[in-house]
């Protein structure tokens, strides 16, 4: 019994209970073993970071409540748009990180314009429009994860920087 509450404990804390998608804390454990993996099979992997556009605004003018729905719906969007092998976490409050093996930075660029342009026209709750910017990383020797997500979070900065609904590579 004990054994299957500590369990349930240790997967609750990584799930993030909203969204049902991976947590910070599970993106970086995931991501002590999906490195070595990948370096051992010498595989590129696109890495990025997907933030929704002036959400606070959105929370403002229409309640907290109705923002968390935009976000349960924004994030199975985003899922369904991802193939089987694509890693997908919520990487802060309205910060979300895709791991994308086997990608080189231009496959992920226009994927990741695809995926913008989707959300961009896109209906939310009803009558809500958002949109997303995004900042994109190719996986190389020997980065860490905070230089990956560094690299992602530099690119994600030029995005908004140069007006929002954009995507940076
Ligand atoms: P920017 O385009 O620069 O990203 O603007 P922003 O408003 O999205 O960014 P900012 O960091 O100022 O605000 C993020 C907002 O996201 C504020 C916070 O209340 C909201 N947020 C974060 N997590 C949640 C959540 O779980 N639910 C709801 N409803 N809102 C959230
Ligand atoms: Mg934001």
């Amino acid at each position: 019994y004990i054994q299957l509450v500590l369990f349930t404990l240790q997967e609750t804390s990584f799930i993030d209970p909203l969204t049902k998608l991976k947590n910070r804390l599970s993106f970086n454990e995931d991501m002590q073993s999906i490195i070595p993996i990948a370096l051992r099979e010498n595989m590129k992997i696109g890495v990025l970071l997907i933030n929704i556009d002036r959400f606070k605004a959105v929370n403002d003018e229409h309640g907290h409540d109705i923002g968390d729905k935009v976000l349960v719906s924004l994030s199975n969007l985003v899922r369904d748009s991802l193939r089987d092998v694509d890693y997908i976490g919520r990487y802060g409050g309205e910060e979300f990180v895709l791991v994308m093996p086997f990608t080189k930075k231009e496959d992920a660029c226009k994927r990741m314009e695809n995926l913008r342009k989707r959300i961009s026209s896109s209906v939310f709750c009803k009558n809500l429009h958002v949109t997303v910017s995004i900042g994109i990383a190719e996986y190389k020797e020997p980065m860490t994860i905070n230089d990956f997500i560094n690299e992602a979070d530099k690119n994600l900065y030029k995005a908004k920087k140069g007006g929002r609904n954009k995507v940076v590579c």
